[in-house]
């Protein structure tokens, strides 16, 4: 039993760190999807900023060719975006832009163009200067931010492809755990059976003689009985006791009445069906429950059994066969009293309930 126990204990370790392994590498797959999703979104945003960046580049550089052109005027309302709007455009996207991990050379530009911002007239009435700075320091600024975009987009896309086979990885090292796991569990529940029928068998066996306890006798009659019933065959009981087995034990010790109920016990086992049940019903007491065996055949069976007793022991029987209506503990008792009889007649005897006690069989010599 012990190994039953330690066997389930194994595999619920085992199981344990299966589950605590499955955790991480999920853990480790989840962190490793999500890190992929932030690279795409980080990589969406720079493309969309050196987009827009490039935009505003060529209003500028189309700004500052009119201006040279001597075709427009800072303030011609023509051009797409006014100047003033069009700083003011520049200075939302480097705003914007702030939530970026800019590299310092990225950094550099965003601080060259903001000085430039800053360095010509906001009305941009003072001619071209201040446009043509502005225009350098924003095509170095789209520059820095396209090579650096570049770069992250093959980072990006290094990283995602060793995440797909990570996770791949994962994926089938999950599969395997899963099937390990069910391995495990398909054994621990196959080893927590065997405990349990064990654990049950020990709840209805005797630990002294190894046959039936009185629990297994309480629950195995009412089932005979039914099958009796159902069947239509006659159902038997005998109560046997050992004679004087006080004086034995005070005589031998209770280490040879221990052996000797041991001992009885076993030889008569033997002697039965495989359908009779032997129980001990406490003490130097047992039950015999015979299916399909009438009064005259437990008599002759219980006659069977004395030769069996170990040290010439002897003892008394009491048989009684169901009515078929009485109660299981009322047919124990009608047992009882035949056993009663056979004590008061003089021992070594079986009384057959009803047949009392001129019905006795004879005595064995001892
Ligand atoms: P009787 O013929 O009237 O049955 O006499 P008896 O001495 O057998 O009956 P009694 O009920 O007076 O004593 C039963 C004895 O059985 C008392 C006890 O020492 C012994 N006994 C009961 N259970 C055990 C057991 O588990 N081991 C041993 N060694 N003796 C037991
Ligand atoms: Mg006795
Ligand atoms: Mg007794």
């Amino acid at each position: 039993m012990s190994g039953h126990l330690t066997a389930l204990q194994r595999g619920f370790g085992r199981q344990l760190w299966l589950g605590v392994l499955a955790f991480v590498l999920l853990t480790g797959g989840f962190a490793l999807a999500l890190r992929s999703v932030q690279l795409d979104r980080e990589l969406h945003e720079r493309y969309q900023h050196a987009l827009a960046l490039a935009q505003l580049s060529f209003e500028v550089q189309h700004l500052v060719a009119d201006l040279r052109a001597g075709h427009a005027s800072a303030h011609d309302p023509e051009h797409v975006l006014a100047p003033a709007d069009l700083r003011r455009a520049i200075d939302t996207r480097l705003a914007a832009m702030a939530g970026l991990p800019l590299t310092p050379q990225e950094r550099g530009r965003v601080e060259d163009l903001q000085q430039a911002l800053r360095a010509g007239d906001t009305r941009a009435s003072t001619g071209d200067e201040s446009y043509i700075r502005i225009d350098r320091a924003l095509h170095a600024l789209v520059a820095a931010v396209r090579e650096r975009t570049e770069l992250a987009a093959r980072d990006a896309g290094r990283f995602n492809d060793a995440a797909q086979a990570a996770l791949a990885v994962i994926a089938a090292l999950i599969a395997a755990l899963g099937l390990a796991f069910a391995a495990s569990a398909s054994r621990t529940l196959a080893a927590s059976r065997r405990l349990m029928g064990q654990l049950d068998q020990l709840a209805h066996e005797d630990a002294l003689t190894g046959v039936m306890n009185r629990r297994g006798l309480d629950e195995s009659l009412p089932v005979e009985m039914a099958r009796a019933q159902r069947l239509g065959y006659p159902l038997t009981v005998a109560m046997l006791d050992f004679d004087h087995f006080k004086r034995f034990n005070d005589k031998r010790g209770h280490g040879a009445g221990d052996a000797l109920l041991r001992g009885a016990a076993q030889a008569w086992r033997k002697q039965l069906r495989p359908m009779d049940l032997l129980a001990r019903y406490g003490g130097e007491e047992f039950t015999l429950v015979l299916p399909a065996c009438d009064a005259d055949h437990a008599a002759a069976l219980t006659e069977r059994l004395r030769p069996l007793m170990p040290e010439h022991q002897t003892f008394s029987a009491g048989v009684a066969t169901w009515n078929g209506s009485d109660p299981p503990e009322e047919l124990l008792r009608t047992a009882d009293i035949a056993l009663l009889q056979a004590k008061r007649t003089g021992r070594n005897r079986t009384v057959v309930a009803g047949r009392e006690p001129q019905m006795a069989l004879p005595l064995r010599v001892a």
